[in-house]
């Protein structure tokens, strides 16, 4: 070897790209659109750093089958039970029975999350009445099993923090995914302590400018990534594929961490430690 060539080696030039990890926080892979190709989606998705991957449970069935399918790569991917306020029409008598029961280990691993729960008055698929019934029953669920809150809100500031606020003192880590709203939003979500989830929202020069200077309001300990593929397909990404994927988390935590002036690393390590503290993820 070249003094040359050893002197770069030493200076850390030639030495390969450090590959990031990281663990995509929503991905609702029990879409349809992966049904063709689900478990090469997890693999290229590990390839590229991200895993594990926990799916979002939106309904009491997408909730069972999510875990039912997790349980066949332990370690690798997990899944949340819950009701998305979209489903909250079909909420009924045994819905929290249901979900419990998803949440207590059983014939298939238990949920390691109570949600995706919570308000969109944005789209209104569920009548509003509807939707805070579904949403407190799954606040008080995840009370009483001590789990953490994946939390859903569009439009529905007031109603969704007083139910919050109801249950504050007797609730585990909550985050509020896919945050995409204002700066006061935003601190009344701090003030009560939640985890804010950022997803390729922020790279779409349309919709997602606000969010820029916002970033640096989120505390390094509160800050999680997440896809929420199939959707939300980054706009700065030039895949010219619209189904978003997990592997392109990578994609949204160089973006973050450039907007943070971190490096990629250092933002993966933290968002990471934060899922792993959040969830209760072994490593
Ligand atoms: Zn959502």
């Amino acid at each position: 070897m070249s003094q040359e060539i050893q002197e770069t080696l030493v200076s850390g030039t030639l030495v390969p790209e450090t590959k990031v990890s990281l663990i995509d926080i929503g991905a609702n892979l029990l879409h349809r659109s992966f049904d063709r190709d689900r478990d090469q989606v997890i693999d290229h998705a590990a390839a590229a750093g991200v895993s594990p991957i926990i799916i979002t449970g939106t309904s009491e069935e997408s909730s069972r089958a999510a875990l039912n399918y997790a349980q066949g790569r332990p370690g690798k991917l997990y899944a949340t039970a819950g009701i998305h306020p979209h489903e909250a029409r079909n909420f009924g008598q045994g819905s929290v029975k249901n979900l419990a029961a998803l949440c207590t280990e059983g014939a298939i691993a238990a949920a390691i999350a109570v949600g995706e729960c919570g308000l969109d008055y944005n789209r209104d698929f569920s009548p509003r009445d509807k939707q805070r019934e579904c949403f407190e029953a799954q606040v008080r669920l995840a009370s009483v099993k001590g789990l953490p809150l994946f939390l859903h809100q569009r439009d529905a500031f007031e109603d969704f923090r007083s139910i919050l606020l109801k249950y504050h003192q007797h609730l585990g880590p909550v985050v509020v995914h896919c945050f995409t709203g204002s700066a006061e939003e935003l601190s009344a979500w701090l003030e009560l302590g939640c985890y804010i989830g950022i997803t390729g929202w922020v790279c779409d020069e349309r919709r997602g400018r606000h969010l820029l200077p916002l970033l640096k309001e989120i505390p390094a300990d509160k800050l999680m990534l997440e896809t929420d593929a199939p959707f939300l397909s980054p706009r700065t990404l030039q895949s010219g594929n619209s189904r978003n994927e997990p592997k392109n988390l990578g994609h949204i935590a160089a973006f973050i961490a450039g907007q943070l002036s971190k490096s990629p690393e250092t933002l993966a390590a933290e968002t990471t430690a934060n899922a792993r503290r959040f969830f209760s993820l072994p490593g």
